[in-house]
């Protein structure tokens, strides 16, 4: 049966995946939204010893589905090859406890290569189905990871242009070292004063120009996002939970149909919410335990069902949770709205105007699988340190809030569920702070601490990281945050 989407903001609204997935966001400022969930139209037990691959074409082709077979499975090949380290794509590691799902052994080394891998071929394919010549031009915030991994999707890609913005004192020196040193002609970076939050606002202000809109149409250019919030990034997501899943029954750790639960350490809620996907579709998960940081407005609203930025935003080690505004979670709310788009349009004007909305009740019941934890820096270095003694693990720090959740969860519960934790980054990307953990020491080399991580974990330098290592810097352009559209004017040479 066909899934058509239609927008979180707008009930008359209805297009094709392809039409999504080019668009990225909705006129309305809505986010596309499956008409519904499709059901897996297989077993589980059928989906047994299958690769990663082929589940990702089990579970797409029920999202995507006016997408061909061919046009599908050439998606899907040429995104999980080997650009990964390994032809498992997703591992899985039994540690202390938990089932860490390895989502970082992609070219850029954290889980957003997962989705931005494939969501280039996605595009260009939809682009080429409705017969669109206008170039597309990707627009992308980022808090540090889905820069790089986009920028490493569409780099050189015929007929597309990529400018991402990232926040100047918000990403770790080893992910902006990885942006501006990226190469290819249609790349362009610019760090903002600002941030991620006022990237992504930026950004979004952009793609809601209409005047702009019309002028790049004219030069032949159309804008399209690389953003979270796009579907092309969302349904490669559920994919790895179904394989976790599998996996799991695989390892002989899980009976077909007993649960698993999910941690997920969350920013702009995309990764869980894919999970939350699943478990429609029918992988048996039982809890989606949302891990935050220090920026806990997410574990806030789970326990009083109050959503309010107005806080003071950290920066943390785990740069790339540090969000107050969970786009994706506009989703989450749609769907307990009833599907109602005009209530959650009137929600999300009040998120706009007073930084916060509440919802009722009877939402928050239908909320009841997920469950939020935080943990704070302090914490967060700890259990890093903690599971290096005891098992000579490592994790990077965002896996590492995830980490302290579920021991956190477990202590108060008691719940003995067999347990998948997203492991979203290589500790490499996130070297100073790891190490730091784990010795206590902070040497002034980024590359010195690389070289030591190496040692103590046992895991050679990712490839990722060896190629910055001595890679020139490529781009040096930097913007006030109120700047944003000007600089992509003039990096487009509209005026
Ligand atoms: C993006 C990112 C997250 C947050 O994922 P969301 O889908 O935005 O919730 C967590 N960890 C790492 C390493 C990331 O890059």
């Amino acid at each position: 049966m066909e899934v058509r989407y239609k927008s979180t903001r707008n009930a008359e609204v209805s297009v094709t995946a392809s039409e999504a997935v080019l668009q990225g966001l909705s006129e309305d400022g809505g986010l596309f939204v499956p008409e519904f969930i499709p059901k897996l139209d297989v077993t589980l037990e059928s989906l047994v010893g299958k690769t990663y691959q082929e589940i990702a074409y089990e579970v797409m082709k029920l999202f995507l589905s006016d997408y061909t077979e061919e046009e599908l499975k050439h998606c899907i090949a040429n995104a999980y090859d080997e650009k990964f380290d390994t032809k498992e794509i997703a591992p899985l590691k039994d540690v202390d406890g938990a089932h860490y799902l390895e989502l970082f052994h992609g070219p850029t080394i954290a889980f957003k290569d997962m989705a931005l891998s494939i969501l280039p071929h996605l595009l260009t394919a939809a682009a080429k189905k409705q017969n669109k010549k206008e170039k597309i031009v990707i627009l992308t915030a980022t808090s540090g990871d889905t820069g790089k991994a986009a920028l490493a999707g569409f780099a050189d890609v015929p007929g597309t242009g990529i400018i991402v913005f990232y926040p100047k004192d918000g990403v770790s020196r080893i992910q902006e070292k990885q942006m501006v040193t990226q190469t290819g002609d249609n790349t362009d970076v610019v760090a903002i004063h600002g941030n991620f939050d006022d990237a992504q606002n930026g950004v979004k202000e952009i793609f809601g120009d209409k005047a702009l809109a019309a002028r790049m149409k004219e030069r032949g250019y159309q804008f399209s996002s690389a953003n979270s919030i796009n579907i092309g990034r969302l349904v490669p997501q559920v994919v790895y939970y179904v394989y976790a899943y599998v996996t799991l029954v695989a390892q002989g750790k899980l009976a077909v149909g007993e649960p698993m639960n999910v941690v997920v350490p969350t920013g702009n809620f995309g990764n869980i919410l894919a999970a939350y996907y699943a478990k429609q579709m029918g992988v048996p998960v039982k809890k989606l335990i949302c891990a935050s940081n220090e920026n806990k407005v997410l574990y806030d609203f789970f326990r009083t069902g109050v959503y309010d930025r107005n806080r003071e935003f950290v920066l943390t080690s785990s740069p790339s949770m540090d969000i107050l505004i969970s786009s994706n979670l506009e989703r989450l709310i749609y769907a307990c709205a009833g599907e109602d788009a005009k209530k959650n349009a009137a929600l999300m004007a009040s998120l706009k105007e007073t930084g916060r909305y509440e919802i009722t009740d009877e939402m928050k019941e239908r909320m009841a699988d997920f469950v939020g934890g935080y943990a704070t820096q302090e914490q967060t270095a700890k259990v890093i340190r903690d599971v290096y003694e005891k098992t000579g693990y490592v994790m990077d720090t965002h896996t590492a809030v995830a980490a302290k959740v579920f021991y956190q969860y477990k202590e108060e519960t008691n719940d003995e569920t067999v347990t998948v934790i997203a492991s979203t980054a290589s500790p490499y990307k996130f070297t100073r702070s790891v190490m730091e953990a784990v010795e206590g020491c902070a040497e002034d080399d980024d590359f010195v601490l690389v070289d030591r991580l190496s040692e103590i974990s046992g895991v050679p330098v990712p490839k990722a990281i060896e190629e910055i290592r001595n890679a020139p810097v490529r781009h040096t352009l930097e913007c006030d945050k109120d700047n944003m559209q000007k600089t992509v004017i003039k990096i487009l040479g509209l005026k």
